[in-house]
């Protein structure tokens, strides 16, 4: 896939407000908890075993990215039941492995964890944000890639609903973002035009580059930091958001 042109709509923050702002989950909303890191990496091979080095993550992380990109390059931008179960395996062995049934097991416990809707939080800025687009009369839905955690499931879990106007997962369209179906699933849902819309997501590829891509606005959340001086719309909470919209 070809590196997109994020500088091509040139916006900048305040956006206009939209009709609707489109979260994204997983790292967005949804704070995974500490079994998902390198400490409890260390702590589910233990379980097993294994010996698993904790001073490894950033390596482990970054095999974790290619292994998704080069599955997708095999698969295309579909759902994939298999893609939980490549990350966690992948950052398993870059932190050290070990016999192929511990491991295993391993990979089988991580995936059992994500798939658990208890396993997450929201972060502290979500709430906050929600009650304030609602007050606002900014409609809100939910976009997702959903792996191992169905978004009814947590929609349910964390008491969403009633800030949704819809919710669309890739397990229902079959598409994962950033494919334009996706977002055209949603925006069909909705009854709007996809300039109407603000995507708010922690992927530069999947939910900026296929927001814009399908027409809609971006903003990209970069809680880490990592993104700093990049040419696109960015803020580094959801604290950020009503402002970041002109609200
Ligand atoms: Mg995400």
């Amino acid at each position: 896939m070809s590196a997109p042109d994020l500088t091509a709509r040139g916006e900048s923050l305040p956006l206009a407000r939209p009709q609707v702002v489109v979260f994204d989950l997983d790292y967005t909303l949804l704070r995974p908890g500490d079994q998902f890191d390198a400490p409890g990496y260390v702590r589910t091979g233990a379980r097993f075993g294994l010996s698993l080095d904790a001073a490894r993550w950033p390596q482990a992380e970054r095999a974790a990215h290619a292994a998704v990109a080069a599955r997708r390059e095999e698969t295309g931008l579909v759902h994939d039941d298999q893609l939980l179960a490549v990350i966690a395996r992948t950052i398993v062995e870059e932190l050290g492995g070990g016999p192929r049934g511990a491991v295993a097991l391993a990979v089988r416990a991580i995936i059992a964890a994500w798939s658990e809707a208890g396993s997450f939080g929201l972060y502290d800025d979500v709430v906050p944000c929600l009650e304030a687009l609602r007050t606002a009369g900014v409609r809100m839905a939910l976009l997702s890639n959903a792996l191992g955690h169905g978004v009814e499931d947590i929609v349910a879990h964390f008491a969403l609903d009633g800030y949704l106007a819809a919710a669309v997962s890739s397990l229902e369209t079959g598409a994962v973002k950033p494919a334009p179906r996706m977002f055209s699933t949603l925006f069909g849902l909705l009854g709007i035009a996809p300039g109407d819309a603000v995507m708010v997501g922690d992927s530069l590829e999947d939910d900026v580059s296929g927001a814009l891509a399908s027409g809609a606005h971006a903003i990209l959340l970069d809680r880490s930091r990592r993104y700093r001086g990049l040419a696109v719309p960015r803020i580094e909470s959801l604290a950020e958001l009503p402002a970041a919209l002109g609200l």
